[in-house]
């Protein structure tokens, strides 16, 4: 791993062991936190400790346990929040009362320094990030891909065994199916993916076995149309 552009290590946070993850450039040690839901002096000396200087926050959607405690981080370090996509609005909006009904009272709206769309591409010292608009947990939600390193950051859209849930406001179970099977499996089967929530994972070992997106559970989705039954999703985002 010697030569890999980028290192990461993954801080669960919030009572929703939510996994934030610290990202740097190997080469300049230049770091950006991704989805910093709280526990923000833990994370500051989680940076400290490697050694590295916080460059950017990025944000996979704008639920609190995701993007709580972006506005503290910023409003401590000066530096700019990127993302996530526009349409995730009326989450940030929220993450006031919905912190204090799910146990992060400290969880603070903020404001965006860079909305994200498909296509952006963000930078990290002399390395840079892929982003991808992948909508249906939240309608803005946008994932974080280094093509190089084999590596994303997912947030709630899929999880090891299961996928983001969809029964919020806006939410959209076929957008969410398209948005995996369309967007994330053409990346590679070899890629590695931290989830919001629980353990990484790859897109090929989701696909062999992911019983809501897995290729099987497609094929029979494509078999049996309406009378096709999807699972009951019990996934922690
Ligand atoms: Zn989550
Ligand atoms: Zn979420």
């Amino acid at each position: 791993m010697a030569d890999m552009p980028i290192r990461a290590v993954i801080a669960p946070v919030t009572p929703l062991q939510q996994n934030c993850t610290i990202v740097w450039c190997a080469k300049t040690l230049k770091a950006a936190v991704i989805d910093p839901g709280g526990e923000i002096p833990r994370l500051m000396k989680a940076i400290e400790d490697q050694g590295l200087t916080l460059e950017k926050i990025w944000i996979t959607h704008g639920h609190m346990d995701h993007a709580g405690g972006a506005a503290e981080l910023k409003r401590l370090t000066g530096v700019p929040i990127e993302g996530p996509h526009k349409d995730d609005q009326f989450w940030i909006d929220r993450i006031q009362e919905s912190g204090e009904m799910y146990g992060i009272p400290e969880a603070r709206i903020f404001v965006t320094d860079r909305w994200l769309d498909d296509g952006d591409v963000v930078t990290l010292g002399e390395t840079q990030f892929e982003v991808l608009h992948c909508p249906g947990h939240t309608p803005g939600h946008v994932i974080f891909f280094h093509r190089q390193a084999r590596f994303a950051q997912v947030g709630d859209v899929l999880f090891k065994g299961s996928i983001g849930r969809t029964d919020f406001p806006r939410g959209n179970h076929q957008d969410l199916l398209d948005a995996i099977t369309g967007k994330l499996w053409p990346l590679g089967d070899d890629v590695q993916f931290v989830p919001g929530h629980g353990p990484m994972s790859t897109f090929g070992a989701e696909r062999r076995s992911n019983p809501f997106v897995g290729d099987r559970a497609i094929e029979a989705m494509a078999l049996q149309g309406k009378a096709y039954e999807t699972p009951v999703n019990r996934s922690p985002g």
